[in-house]
């Protein structure tokens, strides 16, 4: 039995998806947060327990884990499946196995781990090369379409599953095999490499990443290369402009995410990175700056990103169509990413607000209850209702209103995968004064130095216990978000604002504190330069934002002629706002005088967390509710 075949023994407790050296807060590791029964625990065990096995099964039957063998076979080009960055759906399934036996210790799933790493690390070539794509006999030559071919991409994503692995189980085969495949990238796009880089970013984070693992300057060297390289038009130009892949202005002087959504995110969160290793105010900066702009002007209510279908990409300014939302679940990954960097780097809670608000409305959204479907994009305003996708077949990404098992493009459910493993990571911090919670969950949280038990219902109830379990002898600070729509809430019973409620005290083993937040329904308006939505209204409970479905309606109830009162209230558990629907203009030409005359109702339209919708079967469905009192505004 050689070392790699020995079952793992030491786990670290601190093991995380990102660890700067530096900044405001410092992470936790996935063993020193443990999620306790509710609504995320819930969906981390749904993943543990049936997505992982879903997705080997369609890296299989799909034939992409395959390529893998036949690489070493001999048998490609003839004999590939999928598109040319499908080894990376292989890489994040191990990334979140890598996080999951960390996390739990699970023998059966290291021993499936280690079987693929053994497949994968066969068709490495001598000069770490690895690509089941490219550079055989047949094949494009390596690195011959760095726009579409997404090689580096590939090498980013195989370089975080070995970083995962080497931070909970320790260096392996796989963290070998993402080490060559780091020291090739670095020679061959090094300072007197290739001078260009990936039309998919994606390696800048991983590198970084290796850099904090290894200590290897020249890891880190290079993914400031890749970063300060983009920008200066070193792709071709194609179809959708170089902004598709921020190849239009360096990133350093950009003012808003701009281009493909996923692209566009984890380049920034890479730029962070970097940024925050180098000492680079001014990246980090430039970075914090374009975050602020994307998220005032180019970001959907359920914190979605990308509303052009035609590119994956961001619209212009308030261009935020809700029946053309994009808003890919990859994208919303990329979003938490690097508001999680900015949150560490800068300590500033609007960070973890867009988290939250990004995890409960987009990341919740997409998987199937089974853990089994997805949702690659994420409407908000389904027009005609979805058919169920057959079991057995692989959709184009944006083609069903329902969950699919699989689709050509699978990026989604791999990314949710390792999401929802070190989901655990994103919900506190540390720094020298003390501890912070930043999501909300029933949970156990036990570092070095504190450790509390968190008591919560939340979402759906907005009373937060927290008992202190471990504590120093001296006083320290408990620092708790406020998230921004909590007006009202309370700290042990008095009033504190949005932001952080902060206790400074000498604790005690079993202390208590307790934090209320007012999670009655409210009424969301958009900002008027958002034509799409103008004239309509939202209904947000707590973290939540909800919708309307026609299962939910009358018989012959129209969802699409809905107007809407701006009033919402709670009845039996059930949000509910009051509704009727108008004659749509019946001349056979769409338009008409701006009157409207009413053809239904009044009636009561229930409103259910948008993360439900779509789990009882084919309906349509809109988060945004026109208000009565005409088509133009109210
Ligand atoms: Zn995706």
């Amino acid at each position: 039995m050689t070392v790699d075949e020995a079952p793992s023994t030491t786990r670290n407790d601190k093991a995380t998806p990102a660890a700067p050296s530096t900044g405001r807060l410092q992470p936790l590791g996935l063993r020193e947060v443990s999620l306790r029964p509710g609504f995320w625990q819930q969906r981390q065990e749904t993943n543990r327990v049936a997505s992982l096995e879903h997705i080997e099964q369609w890296l299989e039957r799909a034939g992409w884990l395959g390529n893998f063998d036949a690489a070493v076979e001999g048998r490609l080009p003839g004999a590939r499946r999928g598109r040319e960055f499908s080894d990376t759906e292989v890489y994040k399934l191990l990334e979140a196995m890598a996080w999951e036996y960390g996390r739990t210790g699970d023998t059966a799933l290291d021993r499936r781990y280690r079987a693929v790493v053994r497949r994968v690390a066969a068709a490495q070539e001598p000069d770490g090369y690895l690509n089941t794509n490219f550079g055989r006999p047949g094949q494009a030559p390596r690195y011959s379409d760095l726009e579409w071919g997404h090689e580096l991409y590939s090498f980013g994503h195989l370089i975080q599953a070995g970083v995962a692995r080497a931070r909970t189980a320790g260096p392996d085969e796989l963290f070998r095999v993402a080490v060559r495949a780091a020291d090739h990238v670095c020679a061959a796009f090094g300072p007197d490499g290739i001078a260009s880089v990936c039309g998919h970013p994606e390696i800048e984070p991983a590198l970084a990443e290796l850099y904090r693992v290894t200590g290897e300057r020249r890891y880190l060297d290079q993914a400031r290369l890749f970063v300060e390289r983009r920008g200066h038009r070193v792709l071709a130009d194609i179809e959708f402009g170089r902004a598709y892949f921020q190849d239009d202005v360096p990133v350093r002087e950009a003012e808003v995410l701009r281009g493909h959504a996923v692209r566009a995110t984890y380049l920034a969160a890479g730029a962070v990175d970097v940024a925050v290793e180098t000492g680079d105010t001014e990246l980090l900066d430039a970075v914090t700056r374009q975050w602020r702009t994307t998220v005032a002007r180019r970001t959907y209510l359920t914190g979605g990103m990308g509303s052009r279908h035609q590119d994956e990409a961001f619209g212009d300014d308030f261009m935020l169509p809700p029946d053309r939302a994009y808003s890919e679940t990859c994208a919303a990954i990329g979003s938490v990413m690097l508001s999680w960097r900015l949150l560490l780097a800068h300590g500033d809670p609007a960070y973890a607000d867009l988290i939250e608000r990004t995890l409960f409305n987009v990341i919740a959204t997409s998987p199937a209850d089974d853990g089994r479907g997805f949702f690659y994009t994420n409407t908000l305003h389904q027009r005609t209702p979805g058919t169920e996708p057959a079991p057995d077949a692989l959709l184009p990404r944006a083609a069903s209103s329902l969950r699919a098992p699989w689709f050509a493009v699978s990026c989604c459910p791999t990314n949710l995968a390792r999401t929802y493993a070190s989901l655990a990571a994103y919900l506190a911090t540390v720094d020298d004064d003390g501890l912070q919670i930043h999501q909300y969950a029933a949970a156990t949280i036990r570092t070095t130095r504190y450790g509390c038990e968190i008591t919560t219902g939340y979402p759906d109830e907005g009373r937060i216990t927290v008992r202190i379990t471990e504590t120093p002898e001296s006083p320290w600070t408990l620092s708790l978000r406020v998230p921004s729509w909590a007006a009202g809430a309370t700290l042990d019973g008095r009033p504190v604002s949005p932001g952080w409620a902060r206790v400074h005290r000498r604790f005690h083993p079993g202390d208590v504190v307790v934090l209320d937040l007012p999670v009655q329904p409210r009424i969301t308006a958009p900002d008027p330069r958002i034509d799409a939505i103008r004239g309509c209204v939202a209904v947000e409970r707590g973290p939540i934002v909800l919708c309307a479905e026609s299962v939910d309606l009358p018989p012959g109830v129209d969802l699409n002629a809905l107007r809407v009162l701006p009033h919402a209230e709670e009845r039996d558990g059930v949000v509910v706002v009051a509704g009727r629907t108008v004659q749509p203009q019946a001349s056979g030409w769409p338009y008409g005088p701006a009157s409207e005359s009413v053809v239904s109702g009044p009636l009561d339209v229930p409103l259910r967390p948008y993360h439900r919708w779509a789990r009882r079967g084919p309906s349509t469905m809109r988060v945004w509710l026109p208000l009565a009192g005409g088509r133009t505004d109210p």
